[in-house]
């Protein structure tokens, strides 16, 4: 096997997708994992063989080559390349310099190969056709001239597999220290319930359809999580948390998003600018100019921001429907929402499709994330949005029991499904929008375009942006507890 061959086979095998944020890749949700080219053996992708892929292993998804790279910031590339029969093995690690570490990276890389040629020689004495391969490449970050981030990233698979084995495997290292640094010297795990809501909150960001099917998460993900530039990679193998059929996969928190619970002392970005919105929330409509609610489901995330800044800009405020786990990460964003005169409510603690929980789950989504808000930015208005907009009479009756009225729509952008900046301003302009609640996403950057031209627009246009809670006091009649309140 050549080894073009070799990495045009990731585009068939390997059903891992890169996702960091600020990544155009992000609505790739099918993206295929950099087939990563060994620098100076194959500088290109190399090209699709003709070779069927084996059942159960083929994507539709084509590679995406701007994804095809490896990052190589330190340290001399060695590899482990034997092209015979049954293994054909391409492992590539780095060479940092520092023996002791090099040592442990090597043995890594050496005991995978061991393993693997011993259990083929095992399986090719009933199997005399098997074949087995393992691909292994690897990014290493240089953060702050001091540290490396190095993860090794490929799978292990042979015939007799029903799909190949994903290897992640993560070294921090202190290069000043000459040591490696343990994944608790870079976040604090006494917050690792917080840091988990993050990962958590992004990954029903990335696959808003997996809602509901998040597996437990427990502390294994602590085991992967690499230093960049930027924050840190937390590296999911396939099946952990999200269905298998997404693969194996990369996410990124900032250091911005993971706060205080980033405590290597370098290495850190600057924080967010906390400074309030000058504009004074107080009551000030105009009943001779229209007036409409822009509402935001599913954030807050590194999107709101921008979204507030246009706010405050053309004067208006709107209606951020929250994930409950997400609070906490972005408690500085609820805040400056809150302090420009915007409402932050409920949309569910987790993205829970309500309609499918016993009462005292649905109770539980509504209070915590009550508590969350209230906690983060002092307010305490009874009013939420279901995710989905999934509303029965169980959830109908528990949210008169607490006292909660729902948010609905009457103008649906579906922002999720065209990810398209002139189709949501065309779904949003379209319309007379006077009294209506339009529903959008805060978490799409297709959708901060869009609002970069619908903002200015309704401001020239004189429509009052305001919160769905303003729009609806309008009306003068007081919000029944269980009632959903579309428009106006
Ligand atoms: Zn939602």
């Amino acid at each position: 096997m050549n080894l073009r061959v070799t990495a045009g086979r990731w585009a068939f095998f390997l059903l891992a997708a890169l996702i960091t944020a600020g990544c155009a890749a992000r609505d790739a949700h099918g993206a295929l994992f950099p087939p990563v080219a060994a620098r100076g053996a194959v500088s290109e992708p190399g090209p699709e063989t003709d070779e069927p892929a084996e059942a159960g292993l083929s994507t539709d998804e084509p590679a995406d080559e701007s994804l095809y790279h490896t990052i190589s910031e330190y340290g001399e590339p060695e590899a482990i390349i034997d092209n015979s029969a049954p293994l054909h093995c391409y492992l590539l690690y780095p060479k940092i310099g520092i023996p002791d570490i090099d040592n442990v990276i090597a043995e890594w890389a050496n005991n995978i190969y061991k393993d693997a040629k011993k259990e083929m020689a095992g399986l090719l004495a009933n199997d005399s056709k098997i074949e087995g391969e393992i691909n292994v490449q690897y990014n290493a970050y240089l953060v702050e001239d001091r540290y490396i981030g190095l993860e090794e990233v490929g799978f292990y698979s042979h015939s007799h597999l029903a799909h190949p084995i994903d290897f992640f495997k993560t070294f921090n290292i202190d290069l000043e220290g000459k040591k490696f640094i343990a994944n608790d010297e870079i976040l604090d795990f006494s917050r690792q319930a917080e840091v988990l809501g993050l990962l958590e909150g992004r990954l029903l960001e990335l696959f808003p359809d997996t809602a509901g099917q998040l597996g437990d998460m427990d502390g294994s993900w602590l085991e992967s999580i690499v230093l960049n530039h930027t924050g840190v990679d937390i590296l999911l193998t396939r099946g952990m948390y999200l269905p298998s059929y997404l693969g194996s996969l990369k996410v990124q928190l900032t250091y911005e998003e993971l706060g205080g619970a980033f405590i290597l002392t370098s290495g850190k970005g600057s924080a967010p600018d906390l400074s309030e919105g000058a504009l004074s929330p107080e009551d000030t409509f105009d009943p001779n100019r229209p007036a409409v609610a822009l509402t935001f489901d599913d954030g807050p995330s590194r999107f709101t921001p921008r979204i507030l800044d246009l706010l405050e800009e053309y004067g208006g405020t709107a209606t951020f429907c929250v994930i409950g786990n997400r609070v906490k990460g972005f408690s500085d964003v609820v805040q400056r929402a809150v302090a420009q005169g915007s409402e932050v409510i409920g949309h569910s603690w987790d993205h829970k499709q309500l309609t499918n929980l016993s009462g005292e789950s649905i109770e539980s989504e509504l209070v915590s994330t009550y508590d969350a808000i209230l906690e983060t930015a002092g307010t305490d208005l009874k009013l939420y949005r279901a995710p989905y907009g999934a509303i029965n009479a169980n959830v109908t009756a528990v949210s008169r029991k607490l006292g909660f009225s729902l948010v609905g729509w009457s103008v649906d952008t579906r922002d999720w499904k065209t990810r398209n900046a002139d189709a949501v301003h065309k779904a949003i302009m379209s319309n007379k929008l006077d009294g209506q609640i339009i529903l959008c996403h805060d978490v799409y950057e297709s959708t901060v375009k869009a609002m970069e031209r619908v903002i200015p627009e309704l401001a020239a246009q004189g429509y009052q942006m305001m919160t769905v809670s303003k729009l609806l006091a309008l009306s003068g009649a007081p919000l029944e507890a269980g009632t959903v309140y579309r428009h106006r």
